[in-house]
Order: structure tokens, then sequence, then C-alpha cells
């Protein structure tokens, strides 16, 4: 474990120039340091107080006089809300570099909101506390629930206003990825008619992050279709714990299939299909149930850029496969959250009926599928009081458990074996808003980064109940419904 950050140059600097500028960031005044994530830091080779080294806070804040790897922004475009933005970029993201772990894997440093770059277009290259607060912490609840996502290890902050509605505080994020390419950098040289540019892109990303289809016999072919199936995995593991991104534009999709800017997202309370979590979607282009279509749809965004690399019969052909990917992955999870070791035809009825019912209910996601667990499979057995007590249609409610019991006859699992498979998949904690919040008012009216920490720590582990979380475990105080979320951040 080393206190010097283990910092090398980034090798997305071996792209051709055109895909970057070498930047500087803002320093902040007087950073302070929020939050650090040991368990990543650990990964990382980092030891777990490096935070507390005066030149590492400097560092991680964008403070450092000078930084000894050139740090970068990259270019890119996308598709916002359905219109073609042809130019947007790193405006608030700038890579440090890279570092290699102990089982030698690569890592980019990326700070998110340490001051403006090229990119940053009409803004000042800063993020809030709030939004700042949002990302450290949906990373690693993310990733805690074992779904793809970037990874934050530190948070700073500072006095500095910035101004948004109304002036609030400068933080700055420490994301770790594999790297944070999107499929925008490869709409903007495609859409510019540089499309000598398309091949060297492709080009690295087969050769550093998907070797699998460099071998292939028509690799880029190879790449797009491990693109689409990455994304499928995604959007049903998304699908599968109530999670909504909020703003999937083409511009915050990975090109590695990671969850990737946290910007108004929302875990769902009670389960709507149209949940939009973000309040300047009015159109509800980007609620829950559309985002598996909305997917579809960036791929083939992503497909026209491929059209130099691939026939478009074959690209035609990988985007269709987008559509029985995707439900199996859903399908198989969903049956997992129901504890259902076999495959049935008749399973996806089962599972859409809780759902619409769960829906008509507006019945708490993530509480309605962990109590699932303690159903007995026996017609005669009471339910549980408090799985009771989330439904208002307690008829709806008993007659569905009765498809489910008989459902779960025909399987004769252990009952025992059973619980813990469905525990280890359906979470007792998600970071829901009204959470998150919580810790936002404390850290910004208090300077109390407690709240931060111990929502990290629970959400590390969203499957293990644990006794010093237990207000975690409850369901959301009414004020929650009122919290609105914009893309202000
Ligand atoms: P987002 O929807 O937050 O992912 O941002 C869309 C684009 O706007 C990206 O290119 C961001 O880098 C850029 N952007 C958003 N907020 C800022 C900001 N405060 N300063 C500079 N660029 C920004
Ligand atoms: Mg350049
Ligand atoms: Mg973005």
């Amino acid at each position: 474990m080393t206190h010097t950050l283990p910092l090398q140059a980034p090798l997305l600097g071996t792209l051709p120039p055109v895909f970057y500028e070498a930047v500087r960031p803002t320093a902040l005044q007087q950073p302070v340091a929020m939050a650090f994530n040991t368990s990543l830091a650990k990964v990382l080779g980092v030891a777990v107080d490096a935070l507390d080294c005066p030149p590492n806070l400097l560092a991680l804040s964008g403070s450092l006089k000078q930084y000894p790897q050139a740090p970068l922004a990259t270019v890119y475009s996308g598709h916002q809300f359905g219109v073609y933005v042809p130019q947007l970029g790193d405006g608030r993201a700038i890579l440090l570099g890279d570092s290699i772990d102990a089982v030698g894997r690569r890592w980019e440093w990326q700070l998110k909101g340490a001051g403006k770059t090229p990119y940053s277009r009409f803004a000042d290259g800063r993020a809030v506390l709030r939004s700042s607060i949002r990302e450290y912490l949906c990373s690693e609840a993310m990733h805690g629930l074992g779904i793809a996502t970037t990874r934050a290890l530190a948070l700073t902050g500072s006095n500095d206003a910035v101004y948004r509605e109304t002036a609030e505080t400068a933080a700055v994020v420490t994301r770790i990825a594999p790297s944070f390419l999107r499929f925008g950098h490869f709409e903007y040289f495609y859409h510019r008619s540089r499309h000598e540019y398309i091949q060297p892109l492709a080009d690295f990303l087969l050769r550093h992050h998907y070797p699998e289809c460099a071998t292939a016999e028509a690799p880029y072919l190879a790449l797009f279709n491990a693109i689409v199936s990455r994304s499928a995995e995604l959007v049903a593991g998304w699908q599968s714990v109530g999670f909504t991104h909020g703003v999937l534009n083409t511009d915050n999709m990975s090109l590695l299939g990671l969850s990737i800017d946290y910007g108004p997202f929302g875990f769902m309370d009670g389960f709507s299909q149209h949940y939009v979590p973000n309040h300047s979607d009015d159109g509800g282009r980007y609620a829950y149930k559309e985002q598996p279509y909305i997917f579809q749809w960036n791929l083939s965004c992503l497909a026209s850029a491929f059209l130099p690399l691939v026939a478009e019969a074959d690209l035609v052909r990988a985007l269709d496969d987008f559509v029985p990917l995707y439900w199996h992955s859903y399908w198989r999870r969903m049956r997992a959250k129901l504890g259902l070791n076999t495959e049935v035809r008749d399973d996806e009825m089962l599972i859409s009926g809780l759902l619409a019912a769960m829906h008509a209910d507006r019945v708490d996601f993530t509480l309605m599928f962990r109590y699932l667990s303690e159903i007995d499979a026996d017609d005669t057995a009471a339910l549980p009081e408090k799985l009771i007590a989330l439904w208002e249609n307690r008829h709806a409610l008993a007659s569905w458990v009765a498809r489910y019991r008989q459902r779960l006859r025909t399987e004769n699992r252990d009952a025992v074996e059973r619980k813990a498979a469905m525990d280890a998949v359906n979470p007792l904690y998600v970071l829901r808003n009204y959470l998150l919040e919580q810790a936002i008012v404390q850290a910004r009216d208090l300077a109390d980064y407690r709240e931060i920490d111990r929502l990290q720590r629970c959400m590390a582990d969203p499957f293990t109940e644990r006794a010093e979380f237990a207000d975690f475990a409850v369901l959301p105080p009414a004020w929650a419904s009122e919290i609105c979320l914009s893309c202000s951040s």
C-alpha cells in the first residue's frame, strides 16, 4: 500500500491527439476531504488513509500546481433526448492518469468537477456538492448490487461558490474505471465525417478492453456484438433492482457496458412502470419502463458510427440480438428474485402479474422483493405481517401469492436454501433518494460527513441485514415523494 498515488501516464494518450486536449485542473480554495473509499483504495493498492496526506488531498481536488502526468480531457458528441449534439466532451471531467493494480488491471482516474476544459462550452466545469455526493455513493451502491459501474474513490469539497438555481458549493469526485469511453466518442468522428479515426478507436478498445474480440474472425463485428451484449446485461440489471438512470443520452452510455454519469437517477420506492426521476424529462423519454428500448435506440446510434468498419446487414442483425439478450437476462434475474430454480413458460406471466399488481398499488419495490423470501410454499401458512403492510389491495396480494405458492410447490426446493438464494439477489437496502437527501443536508449544513460514510458502508453489502442500518431498511417518509431532481448539477 502506498501513500503516493500510483499514477502513470494514461493509456488514452496513445490515441491520436485529435481525441483529447491536455488540460489543467482548477484549484479549489482550501479543499477538504469528505469521503474516501477504503475498499476501492485497497483494490488500487493505495493506503486507506491516503486522503489524509495533504499532497493527495490537493491532487484529488484538482488543486495541485503541477501534475506529473499531463491530465487530459476527451472530445465526444451524442444524442441528447433524441437530438444530435455535434460537440460535447469532458466538460467537467479530467483524466489524471492510470494505475495498475496488484493483479495487473489498469484503472483510469478521472476528476469530475475540477474546472473548465476546452469542452466546457458555456458551463463552469464544476459540480455541486449534492450531485457529487450522489455520484460518489451511487457508484458504490451499484457496485454493491453487483451491477457493472464506474467506481468512486474520493470526495473532496470546499466553500468555493458554484451557481446553479442558487449559490451552492463545489466538490470533486475521483472516479475510477477501466475506461470512461462512451458511445459519443465514436459518434463524434462519424458525424464529422472523420471516419479515419473510427478504426483507431475501435482498435484501442479491442486491444485494451475486448482482447477476446480481437482474435475473432471479424473483430469489429465481434466488438459491436460484445457491446450490445454488455449493454443488455447492464439494463437488465437496472430493471431488476428498480433503478432508473434519468439521462440516457448516448454520451452517457459506456462502451464497456458500465453504469456511468450519475445525475438525476433514482431507485424506486413505490413501484411504477412510468417512474421518471428527472423532473426535466417532461415526456418521460427516460422512464423506468423505457430504458431497455432506449438502450437499443442508443445502440443503433452506435451502429451508425460502426458503418465504416462493419457491413450494415451485420450491424442490423447485432441490433436485433439485443432484444433476446435483454429478455433472457431480465427473466433470469427476475426468476432468481422469486426464488425459482427451474424455468417454466408461465413464469413470465407470474412475474408480470406481480409487477402489474405492485404498479397498481405502488408497492415498495425493494421491500416487496426482499420479503418474498419469507413466503412459505404451504397455502395454510400465514403471510408475514410486514409484507401484508406494504399493500392496500390485499385481495390482489392474496390471489398472486396463491399462484406463487403453487409454482413454488412444483419446485420442491429446500426452503432454507431458497431463502438464502433469494436474499442474495433481493437487496434489503437501496440508495433511496431520501437517504441521499439526508446525507446531503448533513454534509451541506453541518459539514458532517458521517452519514455519507454510513450509507457507503451499508450499500457496499446491500444483501446482508445489519442492525446498525435498520433505519435504511424501512419505507420512505412522506416527504420522500416531494424530492425534485433536475439535470442541474
Ligand atoms: P451530463 O448530461 O451531465 O452527462 O452532461 C452533458 C455534457 O455537458 C457533458 O459533455 C458534460 O461534460 C457537460 N457538462 C455538464 N455540466 C457541466 C459543467 N458544469 N461544466 C462543464 N461541462 C458540463
Ligand atoms: Mg488534441
Ligand atoms: Mg454525461
